[in-house]
């Protein structure tokens, strides 16, 4: 397998008095004009205090929401700049719109240390398309470009990809440590690797099973992702989630891990809800049979034993996708246990996904865990082996 290779760093950049175009990831939620969650915010300051220690004013730009090409006074970058001035504890000029004679101008009057935010990138079409003229627009607004958007990094748009090749590029703090840990965890991982997989959809991860029967020593399923492979080893799934374009695929794993040294495992017992809410009946499975009228909604504490065992005595450990719904307490305890045994495993360990890291949070969990992604769809991605479009561009420039 050929070994990743990595983008200059933005620590590679000299003392400056120029500008630097930093593409960062502020795709936060917002609620009555406020940002709920800073968390991605907060995530990009070291690259943006790093820029300004060494004399750079800042140019900011990033997406937020979908709002498909078009000004939507709602997906303005306004609270952001209000949370981040906070957070660097300095004015952030707010430009009008993302690119133009007016903005080029601010930028132009930018001193060393100052920052300037650019309107929300998709308000223009050309953003998602990789339009060629939007990118001239952003690249004659600095000297060089930083890229710490990790999350956006596997679209090849404008901003991360097209204004790369027009600029001297670098990779910004968060970037460079997100491609550093999951590079090392496909490339030269602690032995035994186990990965724990589990959420909603197997269509999704299908693509990082595939790879980890290749890489790794065990693979653990859980989450509604297990009732693809019940359903494929035609065991009866009852009104379990099962998604139906994930059968074949997991037909398929489980064919391909029978001839792979590594360990393919489902769950032996399962926790069952009549419906998914709170205050519904609930049961253990006889072994992973789920009935008629009834849906499996955890995995079951034997198999949450032996998950957690496994992932204690594993040199490294990926975990992505809750082992069930764990929103609802009756249906927490293995997403718990997985979440427990992740945080207090001796080995290394690298979470991603949006809920397993929202659970380990909830759980009070997540400062324990060496790295948890914040990549989701890129992780994923890199994971897999395809190379991400955003990544690629810097290491061309
Ligand atoms: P991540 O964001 O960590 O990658 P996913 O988005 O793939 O995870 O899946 C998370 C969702 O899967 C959660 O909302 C959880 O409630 C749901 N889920 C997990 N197991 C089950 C199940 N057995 N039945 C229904 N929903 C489930
Ligand atoms: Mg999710």
């Amino acid at each position: 397998m050929a070994a990743y290779t990595f983008p200059r760093s933005v620590q590679e950049l000299a003392n400056g008095g120029k500008r630097a175009l930093v593409r960062v990831d502020f795709n936060v939620p917002l609620e009555n004009g406020r940002v709920t969650d800073d968390t991605r915010i907060r995530a990009a300051l070291p690259t943006l205090k790093l820029l300004r220690e060494r004399g750079f004013a800042l140019v900011l730009v990033s997406h937020l929401g979908r709002p498909k090409g078009e000004v939507d006074p709602n997906l303005s970058m306004k609270p952001v700049g209000e949370q981040l001035s906070e957070l660097l504890d300095c004015e952030v000029q707010q430009a009008p719109a993302v690119i133009g004679p007016e903005v080029e101008s601010m930028a132009g009057e930018l001193g060393p240390g100052d920052v300037l935010l650019l309107e929300n990138v998709r308000f223009e079409p050309g953003e998602t398309e990789n339009d060629p003229g939007l990118a001239d627009s952003l690249a004659r607004l600095a000297d060089v470009y930083v890229d710490d958007a990790f999350g956006a990094a596997h679209r090849a748009h404008a901003s991360t990809e097209g204004v790369a090749h027009r600029l001297p590029a670098y990779a910004g703090l968060l970037l460079e440590r997100e491609v550093r840990e999951l590079t090392k965890l496909v490339e030269s991982p602690r032995r035994p690797l186990v990965v724990v997989l589990g959420g909603a959809k197997v269509s999704d991860k299908v693509g990082v099973i595939d790879r980890f029967l290749e890489l790794a020593d065990r693979i653990l399923i859980g989450g509604a992702m297990c009732f693809s492979f019940f359903r494929a080893q035609g065991s009866p799934t009852g009104d379990s989630l099962v998604e139906e374009e994930g059968v074949k695929p997991a037909e398929e794993a489980l064919r391909r891990a029978r001839d792979s040294d590594c360990e393919l495992d489902l769950p032996t017992d399962l926790v069952l809800g009549r419906e998914l809410d709170a205050d519904t009946e609930v049961k253990a499975a006889e072994g992973v049979v789920v009935p008629a009228g009834w849906m499996g909604l955890d995995i079951g504490p034997a198999t949450a034993r032996a998950y957690a065992e496994a992932i204690g005595a594993a040199g490294t450990v990926l975990w992505n996708g809750p082992m069930g719904a764990f929103e609802l307490p009756p249906f927490a305890a293995g997403t718990r246990a997985v979440a427990e045994a992740v945080a207090a495993a001796p080995g290394a360990t690298v979470v991603g996904g949006g809920d397993s890291v929202a659970a380990l949070q909830e759980f009070g969990l997540a400062e324990k865990v060496d790295w948890l992604s914040t990549g989701g769809g890129a992780s994923l991605e890199l994971l897999e082996g395809k190379k991400l479009p955003g990544v690629e561009a810097l290491n061309d420039a």
